[in-house]
């Protein structure tokens, strides 16, 4: 598999640490509110990294924090008077029913940096001790000039750095961090303010710093070196880059072998984000779609292309996951018939082309993830399914075809074959079975009018039914 890899630049071959094994660090969101459909494009689509490389016959070790100690938690904590803790859990608990609705399988680790507080001044102390830190009046700052690489991820000069930061230099004051020997150095530790949650440590009260989380939770979790590190491409500078800094003054090895970073979700052509306003939450807009059409939605262009979000769009990828859901639902009616009929000569044949479409879909994966194309290759299977399938086709021809189909969507792509149709209570299902039958029924009295007229109240209610020969079936429009 090849990786666009953000340090250098280059489409890589992905070689691994130890060979069969692939450690993956993701960065999570900070919870303090319900996650928006952006926060959810890195989840879904390095959930669909971690499937195709298990499908490829890795093991995965997937590791994803959740931010649970910042400003905008505590601010929330404030305005409703609770402890940030409640916040946090709250937000996290959340933010996994929205995962789960997404079919983002849980990570190996969902580590929280309040759980790893002795783990962060280890870190902490070792960067001190090895002249990379310093602390001034209860703040540790990481001596950014003492890391040779420096800038290397976001391919930045550390000078031109340093001039951009010399005119910020009253803000620093403002700020209170002037007390830096370099504008360019960051913060490792904070000290307690009032009203803020702290834990003791050899340099006063306080809590860590945000990149310090990624680089304390990754080591713990995954080891010294990743062999990939994911997130955003918001996050590249100054987050990523100083985790870099950071894991590789402590530890002495490189610390990922391979960065990916998503585009961004945009709408109106601008980034959607909480501070702009223009953001929909993951929560609302299942309210609206199907959630496995925003999956799809999400994977129809590959990762690192900036995805605009509209209706419009929306739509159109419902139509496309549609003609899949449809062919899945002819091939599994066959199947599940069990006719017993041999394999034909001519089924051989057909059969003897489905690895020519699994091919071209790990082709397609192989090249960066690729899911864009991944799609294409499944609407190539789909037609050829649907023109090498009638009522007459063997039952085990078609469950060999519905099995393949459901590796590459189900399996690698996360997206489901069959329709949410657990959700239509038993309730509405009795209506719909009774409006049928009363069509039936007025079928057979010849009362052709009043079989139009109820067939139609079906589809205003979103069924769309179907007459074959084993009798009436029926679906979600
Ligand atoms: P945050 O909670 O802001 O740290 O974001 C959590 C993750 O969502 C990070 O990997 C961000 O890069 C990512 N993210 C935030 N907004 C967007 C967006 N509009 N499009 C794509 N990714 C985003
Ligand atoms: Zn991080």
């Amino acid at each position: 598999m090849k990786i666009f890899n953000t340090l250098t630049r280059n489409k890589e071959e992905f070689v691994p640490v130890t060979p069969g094994k692939a450690g993956i660090y993701v960065c999570g969101p900070t919870v303090y509110d319900f996650i928006h459909i952006g926060n959810a494009r890195p989840m879904i689509v390095f959930d669909t990294l971690r499937r195709y490389l298990e499908y490829r016959g890795y093991e995965v070790n997937y590791v994803s924090n959740f931010t649970d100690v910042d400003d905008k938690i505590i601010r929330r904590a404030n305005e409703e008077h609770v402890d940030s803790l409640e916040i946090s859990e709250r937000f996290i608990k959340e933010c996994k029913k929205d995962m789960e609705a997404l079919n983002v399988r849980p990570a190996t680790t969902h580590p929280q940096a309040t759980k790893e507080i002795p783990d962060m001044i280890d870190m902490v102390q070792q960067l001190i001790d090895k002249g990379h830190a310093y602390c001034v009046n209860g703040t540790v700052y990481f001596r950014t000039r003492s890391f040779d690489g420096y800038g290397k991820l976001s391919h930045k000069n550390i000078d031109d750095l340093e001039s951009g930061h010399r005119d910020e230099a009253h803000q620093l004051k403002v700020s209170g961090e002037d007390e830096k020997e370099d504008a360019l150095d960051f913060v490792l530790w904070k000290p307690k303010k009032e009203g803020e949650p702290s834990w003791e440590s050899p340099w006063g009260d306080g809590r860590p710093g945000w990149h310090l989380e990624c680089s304390v939770m990754s080591r713990k979790y995954i080891g010294g070196t990743l062999d990939i590190h994911a997130g955003g491409e918001d996050l590249i500078f100054p987050h990523h880059e100083n985790e870099i800094a950071q894991s590789e003054a402590a530890n002495g090895v490189t610390f990922s072998n391979y960065w990916m970073h998503n585009g961004f979700l945009k709408i109106d052509n601008e980034k959607m984000s909480k501070s702009l306003g223009n953001f929909f939450t993951v929560r609302d807009i299942c309210e609206k779609y199907d959630p496995q059409v925003i999956r799809f939605f999400m994977l129809s262009a590959q990762y690192r292309s900036p995805l605009n979000f509209s209706d419009q769009l929306v739509e159109s990828a419902k139509n496309g996951l549609d003609r899949i859901l449809n062919g899945a639902k002819k091939l599994e009616d066959i199947a599940a018939k069990n006719n017993g009929k041999e394999i034909s000569e001519e089924e051989q044949k057909l059969l003897a082309e489905l690895p020519n479409y699994v091919a071209k879909f790990d082709a397609a994966m192989d090249d960066d993830l690729n899911t864009a194309d991944a799609i294409s290759a499944i609407f190539e299977l789909i037609r050829f399914t649907n023109a090498g399938t009638n009522e007459e086709s063997s039952s085990a021809f078609a469950k060999q075809l519905y099995d393949t189909l459901f590796t590459l969507s189900d399996t690698v792509l996360g997206i489901h074959l069959t329709r949410a149709e657990a959700e239509m209570s038993e309730d509405e299902t009795a209506v719909i079975e009774s409006m049928i039958a009363e069509r039936t029924a007025a079928k057979k009295a010849k009362d052709f009018a009043k079989a139009d007229e109820i067939r139609a109240k079906l589809l205003d209610m979103g069924i769309v039914i179907e007459d074959t020969r084993e009798g009436v079936k029926w679906r979600k429009a």
